[in-house]
């Protein structure tokens, strides 16, 4: 199976040819960084194929795993229900085991989820009685304006071109839609200590694993995020650090970590609110 594409000439968000090679893991995976949007990506990038073999087997069953990730993304919708009038139409895009479709249903949204593994997609819709559809995302035959909130957790740093999925979400949105996004941040204080000392030779182990090349194909940070978005038709309203629950974590540790430890945007992940902007 071809693992690779030929490698990108230009940036896929913003279109420029100023790209350059910034890092190489350890597995050889290079890392390019485009001076016009400032987006670091995977190039070359894995193929359709491997990609599709690959998320054929990602979601896993985890049951010790529900009750941590429904109490995050029960948390998550509340911020996102800030930004929106009232509760009407939620897509939830890569719905996995759907936990955040199940918290929507639960919480009064009229939500349905988009999901790429066909038999999971199929599995979700009976369990939730509600509709996730499967296949090439933009041309699903959504209908402009259908959707008030679009939710993607860790899903935009996977997919093979965002500047396609970008275009359809704001399509699909409403004016005063809002879309949510969780997305690990590159420029965590974590990886930027771990980045300095492989740069410093003293770090020699595992060199570039916080880009996660396994299945993360585009490297983010809450700035870039913001500029890329703007692009899109997009403004942020909103940024702070993600949630990392884990299971049987006590309800004290969970409240100080959310409040105190991921408050600011030094965690390994951000969560980010955008709203559609009108007339752009
Ligand atoms: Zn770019």
């Amino acid at each position: 199976m071809t693992v690779f594409d030929p490698p990108l000439a230009h940036c896929l968000i913003c279109d420029s040819d100023d790209i350059h090679e910034c890092h190489r893991d350890a597995n050889d995976i290079r890392i390019f960084r485009c001076r016009g949007c400032g987006v670091q990506f995977m190039n070359p990038q894995y193929s359709d194929r491997h990609l599709a073999d690959y998320y054929s087997r990602y979601t896993k069953a985890e049951p010790e795993w529900d009750e941590p990730l429904a109490y995050c993304h029960g948390l998550y919708l509340k911020i996102l229900e800030t930004y929106v009038p009232s509760k009407g139409a939620l897509l939830d895009v890569g719905s996995g085991k759907g936990h955040l479709l199940a918290a929507a249903l639960q919480r009064g949204w009229d939500a349905e989820g988009y999901e790429i593994d066909g038999p999971l997609a199929r599995e979700l819709s009976a369990r939730l009685g509600t509709e996730v559809k499967c296949g090439d995302f933009p041309e699903l035959g959504w209908q402009a304006g259908q959707f008030d909130a679009v939710v993607m957790l860790h899903v935009l740093e996977h997919v093979k071109n965002p500047a396609r999925y970008l275009r359809a979400i704001r399509t699909m949105l409403a004016e005063d839609g809002v879309l949510f996004l969780a997305l690990p941040n590159i420029h965590s204080l974590s990886s930027r200590v771990k980045l300095l000392l492989e740069k410093l030779h003293v770090r020699t182990k595992n060199i570039g694993a916080y880009y996660d090349t396994g299945h993360h194909l585009w490297y983010f940070t809450p700035e870039t995020l913001t500029q890329i978005l703007s692009r899109f038709g997009f403004e942020v309203r909103y940024t702070r650090g993600g949630h990392r629950v884990r299971p049987n974590q006590s309800r004290i540790k969970r409240f100080v970590m959310w409040n105190v430890t991921e408050r600011n945007l030094l965690h390994s992940t951000f969560l980010c609110v955008a709203q559609k902007r009108v007339g752009t």
